[in-house]
């Protein structure tokens, strides 16, 4: 597996395989990987004949500080995981690689990243098509792997490809679980002893709204399942909707949509995490 810092490296690399018509699948990560990025490495690995990935906490995505200061870093760690599932090629650059320059890009994606996590977390979806943007640019691949687990990312990056008419397949990864149903995720190691123990109950409780698709009001269903998460202690619920799975606003009723999904994002102490799922 090749490790690079530059993006004169990537190119250099890719450009020959590229020549040779080898498809280039590529996984964007900030790293601290767990089996639920590796998962996409392998799905990736099914799809084409070279697969890369990027680790790269990109700040302009962090709206707050002490999240970006407290993320998790483990590259020697997620090289070795990346080298055992067959990459062949990880980028890793420094912030003044990605960002040599001033960030000054500007994305309109309408309501999409407003919303949900765009309420909570101004800018963040700016950052993140800032970074993803550039990534693509610098790897060209022919697919491009992210996970269900960030439903709402997934459908701002859709959109991003769409408008900017890139010719990438972005291909959507089902969310990894640990056994007992809590979503894998980078923070999660973050999470106290009686935190972690109780955090599966988020995921319980969404399949407890599944369950619940079509009957009664959707506002009742939404504050049942904010009331059982909010009475666990050391939990606040920051939102738990039930919205459009495509356009992510909410619905006035159970048949207003082609598809629904429930998204939540809860503190777990000082520990946000998010979940979803997919109601039909
Ligand atoms: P991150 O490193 O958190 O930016 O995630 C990198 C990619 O891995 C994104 O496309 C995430 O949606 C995806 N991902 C993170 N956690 C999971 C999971 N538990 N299952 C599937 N994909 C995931």
């Amino acid at each position: 597996m090749r490790i690079v810092k530059t993006v004169s490296e990537i190119s250099t690399f890719l450009n020959e395989f590229r020549a040779n018509g080898k498809s280039i699948g590529f996984v964007p990560t900030m790293g601290a990987l767990h089996p639920g990025h590796i998962s996409l490495i392998t799905q990736s690995k099914l799809d084409n004949d070279i697969t890369s990935c990027s680790i790269f906490v990109n700040p302009i995505q962090f709206n707050n500080p002490n999240d970006l200061e407290h993320y998790p870093r483990t590259l020697d760690d997620d090289i070795l995981k990346l080298k055992d599932a067959g990459c062949s090629l990880v980028f890793c650059p420094d912030v003044t690689e990605m960002y040599p320059e001033p960030v000054t890009e500007k994305y309109d994606f309408g309501h999409l990243d407003k919303v949900l996590e765009g309420e909570f977390r101004p800018g963040h979806f700016n950052g993140v098509a800032v970074v993803v943007h550039r990534l693509f640019k610098i790897f060209n691949p022919h697919r491009a792997y992210f996970g269900l687990k960030d439903y709402q990312q997934l459908r701002i990056i859709q959109t991003l490809t769409h408008q900017l008419q890139l010719p990438i397949q972005i291909v959507a990864c089902p969310t990894y679980r640990e056994n007992d149903g809590l979503a894998m995720s980078s923070r999660n190691v973050r999470l106290s002893e009686a935190n972690r123990k109780m955090a599966p109950m988020i995921f319980k409780t969404l399949n407890e709204v599944k369950n619940r698709t079509g009957y009664g009001e959707i506002s009742e269903v939404e504050a049942h399942a904010t009331k059982q998460l909010n009475n666990i202690v050391g939990f606040k619920v920051e939102y738990l909707k039930i919205v459009d799975a495509e356009t992510l606003l909410p619905v006035a009723n159970w048949t207003q949509a082609g598809s629904l999904i429930v998204c939540t994002a809860v503190f777990a102490g000082n520990v946000r995490l998010i979940d979803n799922l997919i109601l039909f």
